[in-house]
Parts: structure tokens; C-alpha cells; sequence
């Protein structure tokens, strides 16, 4: 991390004010510009935890930082200390430290031993969700949350890992991905909430909204992957970095005469994911002219051939490694799911669509035009011929402000629940 100091301004400000503001040492918003108000609340930060008070969030601060970012504490057990006792002090459960502390003896807690303890949100909702910020929070999945598994499902062009998290043990296998699209990112800190949340209620042995999470995690299996684009979604939330091998392409293949975090969609060459698969995508191809499309550009150039990009042959190289028998490709946006291709999906598709639609309160619907072609649920259609949605959260224009996050949560949190279980 960059040292951070007043006047810096980034998405990293933004998420230094936001944890800040949630251990209330800051007020004031989070605009991402290091201001005297950010510089107070770092200072009276510094002095609680024994840092020299230079309002300067560098190294030695940002290493203290970290663990909280993660959600946790590092704890030193004194004598007399109990789980409940410190699991009060912190307002956190005894069943999360026991969770995050594999081979802890609750009635014999070894004095001077250190452990972690979680008390904060791990996925932060507030602010730009970034790539880092993704990989730091899976690592911290991967400290919290021992009983989940990771990896990777392949590369980005720049070289990202593509992350999917792994939710259960159970012979019902689903798949669910995110941010395909790069002004969509929203979507990614959406599955990363859900992980989080499904995560910690396995640890409390707690239901979501009647769900005993124990029994699903042992009833069905849930793949995610939480973010298809990052080249994109870096694009859109950090800008054009002049060390990116595509730098001067993209300044030409961005036509718009508008900036990247307004337009671009596609991946960092250029090609729109979702028009990138092997489901009609000569039809997407040919219908480029008439969107006046000739190559590279911000959103539905389908590539030079099907699976064309490293992102697409990912997806389809896991979907074909899960065999699974629902999918669900988040977008934003308008409050549709889109559950059909080429009236290929098989007969209870449009039933459980609309079980989906009931839990989620947005509208089923078939989608037409360049919209209905080589995107990973139509070519999931065609390949397995088992139920496939493409859900397009929230409302608006794109990128849509994460202050839509609560509502957009609270639509999708039953849905995917539900798409987990449903047959
Ligand atoms: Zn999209």
C-alpha cells in the first residue's frame, strides 16, 4: 500500500475513512480525499493504539490498520480470561473465535497464547470495490472462515487471479459469478457480503431467513466467483495507469470522448465478456454493425472468435469442472432476471425463475436483441440445457452508486439462498 497522507486522494482513502468512521474516529464522508478531517481521525487513531500521532498513514500505521481491515484483532490471553469474556469485550461470539482458532480448548486457554479475534465486517460496503480489496478480504475468508476452500479458476490478461470461493460440502452444486462487467463491480461486493454472511452464520450454527446454513452446507455446494473482470473493474475504479501495456490502445479504443469509469464494460483488450462465449455469438458478431462497432471498444465488441479471452475460457473451463446444476450471472442493471435462450432451457427453468423473481421481487423476463447473445448463461443454456439466469441488480445508470448496496443485498440475499436449494 501507498503511503497516504493529506492531500491523497483514491480509493484507498476511501478505505482508510471507512474503517475510520465505523471504529468512530471519523465523521465526515467517504469522498476519498485526505483531508484535515481524515488527518484528525488518523491521529486519534495513532494515540489509541500507540503510534506516533503524525496523521500520516504509512507502513508502520497501515500494519496495525490491517487486521481490522480483516476483521480482526490479535488477542494475547491473560490469566482469568475467559471465551465468553473476551468475545463480550470485543461484542463478537464465541463460536466465530472458535472458528477462526482451529484446536482451541475453551477450558484451557493457554496464558501468553495469541489468537484472532473477530469483531468487524470483513467486506466493507461502503466504499469502491477494488480487486486488492477483494484479494485482502478472501484472505481474511481464509483466516475467519477455515471450513471454506479457495482458488483460482485462471488469469486475467494483466495476470489477476480470477478467485472463486467454495461454500459447503453437499452434492447440489451451483455456480455463481459476478462482475463480467467492469462498470458492474457492484455485484462483486455483493457475492463477497454473501460469502461473509453465510460464513459467519455456519460458524454461529445460525439460520438467514430460515435457511439452517449448517444443513445447506451439507445439502448443496456453492461455487463463487466473485469478480470474472478485474482488468475492468480496475480500469473503471482506479483509472488508466500509464504502466498498462494497453495504455495507448485504450485511450483509442475509448471513442466516447467520456471517461473510463463511465463507460467501460469490456475486458482490458477491449472485448465484452459476456458477448465472448460460444452461444450464437456469430448472431452477436453480425449485429456489431448496426451498434456501429468495428473492433476493441468500452462495451459489445464479442472478440475475434469465440472464447477469444483467458476470463471466458476460465468460466467455462470451472462451469465444466462444477457440472452445475443451476447458474446465476449477477449484473446491474434493472431488476430482471433473464432466464431463457433460444427456447433452449429446460422446463422448469421458467418455474424456478419465477421462484427466484418472488424472492427477489424483480421481474422475469426473456431477453432479445444483441443483449441475447454469447453471454455465460445462454451458453450454460446451450451446453447443459439446465436452468441459467442472468440477474441484473439495482437501478439506474451504470456504474450505479454503492449507496444502492443495502436495498440490493436485501433483494438478493433470499434469491440466492434459494437458487442453493431449489429443484
Ligand atoms: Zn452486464
Amino acid at each position: 500500500m501507498r503511503t497516504l497522507r493529506t492531500g491523497s486522494r483514491g480509493t484507498d482513502v476511501k478505505e482508510v475513512q471507512s474503517l475510520l468512521q465505523r471504529l468512530g474516529y471519523y465523521r465526515g464522508s467517504i469522498d476519498g480525499i485526505f483531508g484535515s478531517g481524515t488527518a484528525n481521525a488518523v491521529r486519534a487513531f495513532q494515540r489509541d493504539y500507540g503510534l506516533a500521532a503524525d496523521g500520516i498513514v504509512g507502513p508502520i500505521t497501515f500494519g496495525v490498520m490491517e487486521p481490522l481491515f480483516m476483521g480482526y484483532s490479535v488477542y494475547t490471553i491473560k490469566p482469568g480470561d475467559t471465551l465468553y469474556k473476551i468475545a463480550q469485550n470485543y461484542g463478537t461470539s464465541v463460536a466465530r473465535i472458535m472458528a477462526a482458532n482451529p484446536g482451541l480448548i475453551p477450558e484451557s486457554l493457554q496464558v501468553a497464547r495469541r489468537i484472532l479475534v473477530p469483531w468487524l465486517d470483513v467486506v466493507d460496503t461502503r466504499i469502491d470495490y477494488t480487486y486488492e480489496i477483494m484479494e485482502r478480504d478472501i484472505d481474511a475468508f481464509r483466516r475467519l472462515y477455515p471450513f471454506l476452500e479457495f482458488g483460482s479458476a485462471g488469469q486475467s490478461i494483466l495476470g489477476k487471479e480470477l478467485y472463486y470461493i467454495k461454500l459447503g460440502t453437499g452434492p447440489n452444486k451451483v455456480f455463481y459469478n459476478g462482475a463480467h462487467h467492469a462498470l458492474e463491480w457492484i455485484t462483486t461486493p455483493l457475492l463477497m457480503k454473501f460469502v461473509e454472511n453465510y460464513a459467519k452464520a455456519y460458524a454461529e450454527g445460525r439460520a438467514i431467513r430460515g435457511y439452517d446454513i449448517r444443513r445447506l452446507f451439507e445439502r448443496s455446494t456453492i461455487y463463487i466467483l466473485p469478480m470474472v473482470n478485474p482488468d475492468g473493474v480496475d480500469l473503471v475504479l482506479n483509472g488508466l495507469d500509464r504502466n498498462n501495456p494497453y495504455y495507448n490502445q485504450l485511450l483509442q479504443w475509448n471513442t466516447t470522448g467520456r471517461p473510463f469509469s463511465q463507460v467501460w464494460q469490456a475486458n482490458i483488450r477491449g472485448v465484452d465478456l459476456n458477448h465472448n462465449y460460444d452461444a450464437a455469438w456469430q448472431e452477436s458478431k453480425e449485429a456489431e454493425a448496426q451498434y456501429g462497432i468495428t473492433g476493441p471498444g468500452p462495451t459489445r465488441y464479442s472478440g475475434p472468435e469465440p472464447f477469444s479471452e483467458p476470463e471466458t475460457r476460465a468460466v467455462r473451463d470451472i462451469t465444466y469442472a462444477i457440472d452445475p446444476r443451476l447458474v446465476l450471472a449477477y449484473h446491474s442493471q434493472g431488476e430482471v432476471i433473464y432466464w431463457n435462450f433460444m427456447n433452449l432451457a429446460p422446463p422448469e427453468s421458467l418455474r424456478i425463475g419465477q421462484a427466484l423473481s418472488g424472492a427477489s421481487g424483480y421481474v422475469l423476463d426473456q431477453a432479445v436483441g444483441i443483449a441475447s447473445y454469447a453471454g455465460y448463461k445462454d451458453w450454460f443454456i446451450q451446453e447443459y440445457r439446465r436452468p441459467g439466469y442472468t440477474i441484473e441488480v439495482g437501478r439506474g445508470t451504470n456504474p450505479l452508486p454503492i449507496s444502492q448496496f443495502p436495498r440490493i443485498y436485501e433483494d438478493n440475499e433470499g434469491l440466492l439462498l434459494l437458487a442453493a436449494v431449489i429443484q
